[in-house]
């Protein structure tokens, strides 16, 4: 076994072991590997391994990978970093989800790009949780508004929300940020009669902790893949 294959394997077992905690099905949660960084021969061992949908954080990064991997009929790309409009065309082109959208801006330019490719996109709206100035996303309040508008975009699949948590070794302040995912969701979920399954929150250091707290699906890179490599040292110009 590959160790990606022996790491996806003992990420599987934790996540089963994190959702028994809290009585919930394993298979509720699902494992999105984020291969950022990583070559597309890595991403093969994943796929190997079981796996069709990867994580990536750049635009210019995981357009070239789904270049090369163009082959593999059955792989899919979910993009889930911070989007410039001037990209929404690229991810219109190859992505199969995008889970960071935080602007209507991006929103409609999506849209109007999928449309032309006669694509669709699933889509998580990205809430900044932990009210860091630096963190991309919509703060919680903002959601109701923000959601209204989303409707009238028909090649976005809204399926729910995503995250990234405080990081700190303090697990309460993480779970907090959790927590205010749920509320955000069950919010939602009250205005619409339903929908807004997905909660995109942990990552390798808290998705343990997410799952105890309703994440749906967790984007783990480094506990799958090993440290973070310089794309450009195996691929130069892959990132700009
Ligand atoms: C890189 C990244 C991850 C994965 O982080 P790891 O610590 O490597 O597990 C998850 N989510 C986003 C948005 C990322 O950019």
């Amino acid at each position: 076994m590959s160790s990606v294959a022996s790491n996806l394997a003992v990420i599987e077992r934790r996540m089963a072991e994190a959702a028994a905690r809290v009585d919930r099905r394993a298979d509720e949660i699902r494992l999105l590997p984020v291969s950022k960084t990583k070559t597309p021969e890595t991403v093969l061992e994943a796929h190997a391994a079981g796996y069709r949908r990867f994580g990536e954080n750049k635009v210019q990064e995981a357009s070239a990978k789904a270049e090369v991997l163009s082959g593999v009929e059955d792989i899919e790309w979910a993009v889930i970093g911070h989007l410039q409009t001037n990209k929404a065309r690229d991810v219109a082109r190859f992505a199969s989800e995008f889970q960071a959208l935080d602007s209507l801006r991006v929103a409609r330019e999506l849209d109007k790009r999928l449309q032309r490719e006669g694509r669709r996109l699933e889509v998580l709206v990205q809430i900044n949780s932990s009210d860091e100035d630096q963190k991309f996303g919509l703060p919680p309040g903002e959601m109701t508004t923000f959601t209204r508008e989303l409707l009238s975009f028909d090649a976005l699949d809204v399926r729910g929300l995503m995250t990234l948590a405080l990081f700190t070794d303090d697990h309460v302040r993480v779970a907090a940020c959790f927590d205010v995912m749920r509320d955000v969701q069950r919010e939602l979920q009250d205005a619409d009669g339903g929908g807004w399954e997905e909660l995109s929150m942990g990552m390798s250091g808290d998705f343990e902790l997410a799952i105890e707290h309703g994440a749906t699906c967790v984007r783990v890179g480094q506990a799958i893949f090993g440290d973070r490599l310089d794309p450009n040292d195996y691929w130069p110009g892959i990132t700009g």
